[in-house]
């Protein structure tokens, strides 16, 4: 028998777009006449039978709202085989016959699992801010990230160049730089540090000072969370104890790089990656990651999505460094 009634979550970390793909998931699901339930909370809703039917009205008006109506959570009780078969009973009694999972790699492991154990369909759309998902040239929430970043970093510039500060400016990015790497080259960043590239305190400070000596003494140097230099607080101090003379500065950008009403590319990717979700699973696609390479539909296999990742363009990288000069 063919698929009936979905169920539709977004699960782990939030990211901007994840509306919009709720709504396209409900929207085009409506159209091939199938049944849409929400999950609240991610899998904590699939354990806890926390359903609620969905419709066309029911997604009104959020494809411009930043987090998600559906709201997202990290569960442990799925991590556990005794949580998934409670999720699984819950999905049998509700009717729902294939699952929609809007979320990351973390969240992709919990689908590949439901789909393993259980033989449910299981489509996956990947949403997060760190545009690291393998498989998918863009994940959603990552341009509204970085639209995010580079107008809070712009500001900041203002404010350097005004009083002759370096800042440190630490974006989001813990195992990827790809936020950083997008923002280091979009505002003109002195340096980009990423976790991707080792760097040397040492150089570090040597360039610093000859843009010093060229009477360069304001700066933005971006910091992505794991930088192997540590934290932007940890750079700055090691700068200034070896270059007492600068005035530094430190800004975390922090959770403001989650929020606030998605771009319109990530509207765009969201709505179509969500139409694509439900085609896929009418023609019974399962166990698979909807995401688009060179513009195009790619179905990756849930496997490869949580275990892979997507790495950096190091040219980037080096043209950063080159422009910076
Ligand atoms: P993200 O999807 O943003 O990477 P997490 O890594 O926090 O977020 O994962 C989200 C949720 O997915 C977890 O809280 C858990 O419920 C589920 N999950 C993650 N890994 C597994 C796993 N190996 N097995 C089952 N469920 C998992």
């Amino acid at each position: 028998m063919g698929v009936t009634k979905i169920g539709v979550l977004t699960s782990g970390g939030d990211s901007p777009g994840m509306n919009a793909a709720i709504r396209a998931v409900v929207r085009s699901a409506m159209f091939y006449k199938l049944e849409v339930v929400g999950v609240y909370k991610g899998y904590k809703g699939l354990v806890n039978a926390d359903f609620v039917p969905m419709n066309s009205k029911s997604v009104s008006k959020i494809i411009n709202l930043g987090g998600t109506i559906l709201q997202t959570s990290r569960c442990m009780e799925f991590m556990t085989p005794e949580g998934r078969k409670q999720a699984y009973e819950n999905m049998k009694k509700e009717g729902i016959d294939a699952l929609v999972v809007i979320g990351g790699d973390g969240s992709f492991r919990g689908a590949k699992a439901l789909f393993e154990e259980f033989g449910v369909p299981v489509v996956g759309i990947p949403a997060t801010i760190d545009n690291d998902i393998f498989g998918t040239d863009f994940t959603i929430g990552f341009d509204t990230a970085i639209n995010t970043a580079i107008d809070a970093i712009d500001k900041i510039r203002d404010t350097a160049m005004s009083h002759n500060n370096i800042f440190f400016v630490e974006v989001m990015g813990r195992h990827s730089g790809a936020i950083a790497l997008s923002t280091g080259m979009a505002t003109g960043a002195e340096v980009t540090l990423i976790p991707e590239v080792e760097q040397d305190i040492d150089s570090l400070c040597n360039y610093l000072k000859i843009e010093r000596r060229k009477n360069k003494t304001s700066g933005i140097i971006v910091v992505a969370e794991g930088s192997p230099l540590g934290s932007a607080e940890e750079v700055a101090a090691k700068v200034k104890e070896r270059i007492p003379e600068y005035d530094t500065r430190i800004s975390i950008l922090g959770h403001i790089q989650r929020g606030g009403s998605p771009s319109c590319n990530d509207r765009v990717l969201a709505s179509l990656l969500g139409y694509d979700a439900v085609c896929a699973l009418l023609d019974g696609k399962k166990g698979v990651m909807i995401g688009q390479v060179n513009n195009k539909t790619a179905y990756v296999p849930l496997s490869d999505a949580c275990s892979k990742h997507n790495p950096i363009d190091k040219s980037i990288y080096e043209i950063t460094k080159i422009l910076s000069v």
